[in-house]
C-alpha cells in the first residue's frame, strides 16, 4: 500500500509537485492520474519509485519511509514502474529482456513468463527476436510484460498508449483491464475517457497539484474534466 501526504517535490528548485496526498492498495483495480502535459504525472512516478526525492511531506509504501528505501527494494516490495521511455534492452530478445525482469524472482520465472506469453501471445511467438526489432505495441507489450516479471502488487504505467494506433490502444486498453484483474494498476493516460472509464479511483493533476478527485465515471462526468480537456 502506498500513502502520501502532502509530498512536495522540485526539480533544481523549482517546485513541480505540491502538497499532494493520495492513496493506492492493492485491493483496487485501476487508479488513473490523469492531467495536462507537464502538470507533474511522470515526476509523481517517480517519486513513488524512490528516483525523485521528496521535499516535503511523508510517503510509505506498505508501511516503510521512502527515504529509507533504494529504488530496487521499491520494487522487491512491489511496486514497479513501466516507464514513457519503456528502457527495453534492444540488442537482447524478447525473451532475455523478460529475464531480466524476473532478477530477483528466479523461483517463479518460467511460470511467470508462461502468463505473460498468455496474455501478450504476439510475445511468444517473437520470443527470440531482439527487442528492437518490435514495433511500438510490441515494445509496450515486452515492457509491461517485464514489468509483471517482477511480480508487482501495484504496477504503475506512464502513458502505456503513447504512440500507438488507434486500433492497437484499445487492444491495449483491453489487456490492462485484464492486468487490473489481478494487480493493481496506476494509469497515466492522454486518453482521458478510456483511463477513467477504466478506473474505480482517478485524481486531476494540474500544476503539480490534484485538483480534483472523484471515481473515474465521475470525474469523467464532472466540469473540471470539461474544462481541463475542452
Ligand atoms: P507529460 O505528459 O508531458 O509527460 P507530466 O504530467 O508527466 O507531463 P512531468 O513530466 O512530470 O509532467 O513534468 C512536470 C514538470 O516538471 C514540467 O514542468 C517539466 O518541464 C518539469 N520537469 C520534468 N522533468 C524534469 C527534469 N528532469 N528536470 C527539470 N524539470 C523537469
Amino acid at each position: 500500500m502506498i500513502e502520501a501526504t502532502d509530498i512536495d517535490t522540485s526539480y533544481g528548485g523549482i517546485q513541480v509537485l505540491w502538497d499532494l496526498s493520495f492513496s493506492v492498495s492493492e485491493e483496487e483495480g485501476v487508479v488513473a492520474i490523469v492531467g495536462p502535459n507537464g502538470a507533474g504525472k511522470s515526476t509523481l512516478l517517480r517519486v513513488l519509485s524512490g528516483i525523485q526525492p521528496i521535499d516535503d511531506g511523508e510517503l510509505t509504501l506498505w508501511g516503510e519511509d521512502i527515504e529509507s528505501l533504494q529504488p530496487s527494494d521499491v520494487v522487491d516490495m512491489g511496486f514497479v514502474h513501466v516507464s514513457e521511455e519503456r528502457n527495453l534492452f534492444n540488442e537482447m530478445t524478447v525473451e532475455e529482456n523478460l529475464e531480466m525482469g524476473a532478477y530477483k524472482r528466479r523461483e517463479n520465472m518460467e511460470s511467470n513468463m508462461q502468463e505473460v506469453y498468455d496474455l501478450f501471445p504476439i510475445l511468444d511467438e517473437r520470443s527470440s527476436q531482439t527487442a528492437g526489432s518490435l514495433s511500438g505495441g510490441e515494445q509496450q507489450m515486452l515492457a509491461i510484460g517485464r514489468g509483471l516479471m517482477a511480480e508487482p502488487k501495484i504496477l504503475a504505467l506512464d502513458e502505456p498508449s503513447e504512440g500507438l494506433a488507434p486500433q492497437i490502444t484499445d487492444r491495449m486498453f483491453e489487456k490492462i483491464e485484464a492486468i487490473s484483474e489481478d494487480v493493481t494498476i496506476l494509469l497515466i493516460e492522454q486518453h482521458v475517457n478510456k483511463a477513467l472509464s477504466l478506473a474505480e479511483t482517478a485524481y486531476l493533476l494540474e500544476n503539480g497539484e490534484f485538483v480534483a478527485q472523484d471515481t473515474g465515471q465521475g470525474l469523467l462526468e464532472s466540469q473540471h474534466i470539461e474544462d481541463a480537456y475542452l
